[in-house]
């Protein structure tokens, strides 16, 4: 049977807005295809070992700090990881700190592990509400979610954002960007949580973590609340 290994990166310290939903998501949409899934949850402290897909969270300024010093202890092995195209998908604060640094509004800069070629720097309010986001990662679609950051980010180099801003905020407000990709490394501000809504790039995730397009599911229910969220700012 087929098999995929999830890591769930800090859970304790970064789960915020149900960003835990999205383990579920995959799991599920694995599980109702018959491909077996193994989640190793990964605290401060552990090792991390070999996964097909690594998800982090969100969270506060605080649990950034103790997660971003963790990292640090494993950035050459998750860099490696994802030169070996290992799929990673991290949320809001767990985005940022994939980036090179999150600069809070007080405090020291946090190092992230540079998987991604972005930097993020504070600004001096927040972005709260839905956002709507035009991406053609997967057939020309929409990705939806809810955003609640003062986090702007900004991306370079061989970095992609995700998509463009239709309704919210995004990335910094400013470019119309939002999310980020390199390899296949993703982050974005979308929390919700992101993946049950967007069940096509979940199943984009699934499909670069196994090498193979999965079966289609009827995602009649998902649609629905995919479509919920679509084009509403509140
Ligand atoms: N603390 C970070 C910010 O405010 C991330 C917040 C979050 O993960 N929702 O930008």
């Amino acid at each position: 049977m087929t098999k995929i290994k999830i890591a769930h990166l800090y859970p304790k310290l970064l789960n915020i807005y149900g960003d835990s939903g999205n383990i579920l998501t995959l799991k599920k949409r694995c599980e109702w295809r018959g491909i077996e899934v193994d989640i190793d949850e990964i605290n401060i402290g552990d090792n991390i070992g070999e996964h097909d897909i690594y998800f982090i969270g969100g969270g506060q300024d605080t649990q950034q700090i103790e997660v971003a010093a963790e990292l640090q202890k494993h950035k050459e092995f998750l860099t490696k990881e994802r030169d070996r195209m290992a799929v990673f998908l991290g949320i809001c604060g767990g985005y940022q700190l994939l980036g090179h640094y999150y600069q809070p509004c007080n405090g020291e800069k946090l190092l992230g592990i540079s998987l991604l070629d972005a930097y993020t720097i504070a600004g001096n309010k927040r972005f709260i509400g839905n956002v709507t986001v035009k991406t053609d990662l997967i057939e020309n679609e929409t990705l939806v979610g809810f955003e609640n950051h003062s986090g702007l980010t900004y991306i370079n180099g061989s970095t992609e954002p995700l998509g463009t801003i239709v309704i919210g905020n995004g990335n910094n407000g400013q470019d119309k960007t939002e999310g980020a990709r390199f390899k296949n490394v993703f982050g974005t501000y979308l929390h919700g949580s992101f993946l049950p809504k967007n069940p096509k790039f979940a199943d984009y995730l699934i499909e670069l973590a196994l090498g193979i397009k999965p079966e289609p599911l009827d995602d009649s229910i998902e649609d629905l609340a995919h479509k919920s969220l679509l084009n509403k700012a509140y």
